[in-house]
């Protein structure tokens, strides 16, 4: 019933819901009529049964984003940040391949250098989680020491780059590898989830 986008990560069942929340987020933006808009959004909630108040009534963003720094056009060298889960891309019903586009002289990106960026990425982001400094949850301190199993302070170390929120980033990666049909990415992070599989416990 929802389309499946790179930057998907809500579990969406309820149309008429997700409408009524889209649609007053958009109308809210004007300040004027902040005391219309919530009242219709009341009414609204009214009608497909769901609380004002409750989880399912707030407003979040539906895509994920990843922002890609300093693309370069091969073609007319022009250069810009490229977010892959938001950013337009062409032919999305589903016959051709998307691809992205130049926004200054309409030519293509090479799907090919995108994808070998997207490891890159991907490698450092191991890298920087696998070396991370730990963090006493107590006095806040960063781990000195490699042996000590406890801080000084008798507290316990924690990681400052989280397991759940690298492997958040790793769903976003292969949502776009699916998309996108990149193939040396997808392989990337299997090998990825192989060899370290207590990231993968929290993908869904
Ligand atoms: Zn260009
Ligand atoms: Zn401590």
């Amino acid at each position: 019933m929802f389309p499946v986008l790179p930057g998907s990560h809500l579990p969406l069942n309820n149309p008429a819901l997700e409408f009524i929340k889209y649609v007053c987020q958009v109308l809210s933006l004007d300040a004027n009529i902040v005391n219309q808009v919530n009242k219709l959004k009341r009414d609204l909630l009214r009608l497909v049964d769901v609380g004002e108040f409750s989880e399912n009534a707030q407003f979040q963003d539906p895509c994920n984003s990843y922002i890609l720094p300093e693309v370069i056009c091969h073609h007319c060298n022009f250069c810009r940040d490229l977010d892959l889960c938001k950013d337009p891309s062409v032919a999305q019903d589903g016959s051709v391949l998307p691809q992205w586009f130049c926004s200054n002289c309409q030519a293509q990106y090479e799907t090919e250098s995108i994808e070998m960026a997207l490891v890159e990425a991907l490698q450092k982001k191991l890298m920087s989680y696998t070396l991370q400094d730990l963090v006493c949850t107590k006095c806040k301190g960063v781990k000195e020491a490699n042996m000590p199993l406890y801080c000084r302070c008798a507290g316990d170390f924690d990681l400052t780059f989280s397991a759940k929120s690298f492997s958040e980033q790793i769903t976003v990666f292969r949502n776009i590898a699916s998309h996108y049909n990149m193939s040396f990415l997808e392989e990337t992070i299997d090998w990825l989830l192989v060899m370290s599989p207590h990231v993968g416990q929290s993908i869904h």
